[in-house]
């Protein structure tokens, strides 16, 4: 396990408030128990459970915003995750998360996203690097360096972009609004659009305008694509021509097809989809066949929090589960192919070719240091 830690790392598909430490949530649930918004001991072994179906999922989510959903609490479980990526060597992340809109408290989805870079600015165990390099010359000039040294010492650096999720529950208003407010914070780190939430709710054509809109206007865009089987809508989605998907679980040969025609890369999420009984087990899992017939993948979380998982326990569960060679679609994920494997990654970021050759230069230099 500990080779998997060390080694850089690039997480593509990581929900905000699904990341959130289950100590910060207790800690959350607590208080809120004390003044008596919720029943302490209601909520507790739901936070704790670790197996739950895709609906128990969406129900968790419903509970841990009624927890985090008050600005001070979104910049403290922003700066929580960014310091809990970095410290197993992530080196660039790409956040994604909801903007909120909660008149009750005076949260809007501008003010929900200026408390996020709060929180991202309040890092302090890691240096981060958030706005493009054409946003902000200083940071061309702090980012030329792989990590960066202040009074003698060297901090680790982390790269850090967000992206703003539509949740199906939305309106297409709403996710307009979304769009727009991500057009606006470009320069502060905002790089494209995810859509998620519960994939039996809502309807494509609902969100089709508000992604077609950030398509144009140049965001990138990254959809949860065939959690449940819905053949039309998974064919209308990879009309769209997203930059990547996320999960991918529920596809037949016709889709396959297309999708591989298309070269888009997929983020692989295994836990979350063996937890939430998206895939039936490991074994049969669609990781082994894009892997073997080189689609371009990435290996990520989803909800680290949620699924008590790392970026380093999923390598490590590649490599356990499909390295095997008595396994029939065995892959090479074992010494050899790990680093290719996380390395690969960074062609599929939504960075500027700056970052992307950086990020090779610290890929590089670790593997030299093995
Ligand atoms: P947030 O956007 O509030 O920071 O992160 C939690 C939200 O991400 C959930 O409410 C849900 O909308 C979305 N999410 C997290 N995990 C999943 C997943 O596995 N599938 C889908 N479709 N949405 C998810």
């Amino acid at each position: 396990m500990e080779g998997w830690v060390s080694m850089p790392k690039v997480e593509l598909h990581a929900h905000l408030n699904g990341s959130v430490r289950d100590s910060t949530l207790l800690e959350l649930a607590r208080v809120l128990g004390e003044k008596g918004v919720i029943v302490f001991s209601d909520v507790e072994h739901v936070i704790l459970k670790n197996e739950r179906s895709l609906t128990e999922v969406f129900r968790l989510f419903d509970l841990i915003h009624i927890l985090t959903t008050d600005h001070k609490i979104i910049t403290r479980i922003t700066k929580e995750v960014i310091e809990d990526f970095a410290s197993e060597n992530v080196v660039y992340l790409e956040l994604r998360t909801t903007p909120k809109k909660n008149d009750s408290i005076g949260m809007s989805k501008r003010s929900y996203l200026e408390a996020v870079l709060e929180g991202i600015k309040a890092v302090n165990t890691v240096n981060v690097a958030f706005r493009p390099h054409n946003a902000d010359v200083s940071n061309v000039k702090r980012s030329s360096l792989i990590n960066d040294t202040c009074n003698g010492s060297t901090r680790k650096k982390i790269y850090v972009r967000l992206l703003l999720s539509i949740d199906r529950r939305e309106t297409t208003e709403a996710a307009m609004e979304t769009v727009k407010l991500a057009l606006e914070m470009r320069d502060l780190g905002v790089v494209g659009i995810d859509l998620s939430g519960n994939p039996i709710v809502g309807e494509w054509m609902t969100f089709f305008p508000a992604l077609k809109f950030a398509r144009e206007q140049g965001l990138y865009i990254t959809l949860h694509c065939g959690e449940v089987p819905n053949p039309k809508e998974i064919r209308a989605m990879l009309d769209l021509l997203p930059q990547r998907i996320g999960h991918a679980c529920c596809f037949e040969e016709e889709e396959w097809k297309r999708l591989k025609s298309l070269n888009i890369p997929v983020e692989i999420c295994l836990t979350s989809n063996i937890r939430t009984n998206s895939v039936r087990s490991i074994e049969v899992h669609h990781f082994a066949d894009l892997y073997n017939s080189k689609h371009p993948l990435v290996i990520c979380t989803d909800d680290s929090g949620v699924f008590s998982t790392s970026v380093s326990k999923e390598y490590n569960l590649a490599a356990s589960a499909f390295g095997r060679s008595d396994f029939i679609g065995a892959c090479n994920v074992l010494e050899g192919g790990k680093f290719q494997l996380a390395r690969n990654a960074i062609e599929y970021i939504f960075a500027d070719d700056e970052v992307k050759r950086e990020l090779k230069e610290i890929f590089n230099s670790a593997e030299l240091d093995q």
